[in-house]
């Protein structure tokens, strides 16, 4: 089976629609929070992953979109952009969000936003988070978002090792513990403005990371009609 995996859409219908056209072909969808938030698609970016059916999870901006948590934590761009979305949202869209789990188990893989000790806030980012995390999930394997950051975490016998993707890389499903990321589809922030996402490949045993172009002025555009703030509409030239 080929499973599309795409995290932290945010709202961004152009940057999804490549990622999953440079993705395709593919069985299934597996998405890892963050649906929505900075971008100025919440519905039309809900109601594509609806219409593929996929899988996934809340992140921290689905959960303050639909008031399950309070937005005291966000930065004041960040809050503007999910009161926005919030405002946005169909009754059915708001359902959908409202329903995804914080985490979810599918065959090997144990899905979250952050982290699995703590599903809506933890960022991934270092070895020592890595490893104090390799005890919060029982699968072999564990996909997160949160960071905006390809980036893949190995349990080795005596430490944690870091793997730093790029568009093409592949890496092999092995039975060793890996955290996987597949980067943001629709913000990314390791100064590569491309969007991202990877495909996983259940029979091959294998995960590819893709890095792809797509119409950032199109987003931006419709950011500014939207009235989003300026600093979230400039980030997207840079990747950060
Ligand atoms: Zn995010």
């Amino acid at each position: 089976m080929r499973i599309a995996l795409i995290s932290d859409v945010h709202g961004n219908l152009p940057a999804l629609d490549a990622v999953l056209e440079a993705l395709a072909p593919f069985d299934a969808v597996w998405q890892m929070g963050d649906v929505v938030g900075y971008g100025p698609h919440p519905v039309e970016v809900i109601q594509r992953l609806q219409g593929l059916e996929a899988l996934g999870v809340r992140g921290n901006h689905d959960a303050a979109a639909v008031g399950a948590i309070g937005t005291e934590w966000f930065n004041d761009a960040a809050r503007i952009a999910v009161e926005w979305s919030a405002r946005q949202l169909t009754d059915g869209a708001s359902r959908w969000l409202g329903n995804l789990p914080s985490s979810r188990v599918e065959g090997e893989f144990t899905i979250v936003h952050g982290s699995p000790r703590d599903p809506l806030w933890e960022y991934l980012y270092s070895t020592s988070v890595a490893r104090a995390n390799f005890d919060a999930f029982e699968t072999p394997y564990c996909l997160v978002g949160h960071t905006h950051v390809p980036l893949a975490f190995r349990a080795l016998e005596d430490r944690v090792e870091t793997i730093l993707p790029e568009d093409g890389t592949v890496l092999a499903l092995d039975q060793r513990r890996l955290i996987l990321n597949p980067g943001g589809a629709g913000q990314p922030r390791d100064g590569d403005p491309r969007a991202s996402g990877a495909l996983l490949d259940t029979s091959a045993g294998t995960i590819t990371w893709r890095r792809v172009p797509y119409p950032i002025a199109a987003t931006q555009e419709a950011m500014r009609r939207a009235g989003l703030p300026r600093r979230l509409v400039d980030r997207l030239d840079l990747g950060l």
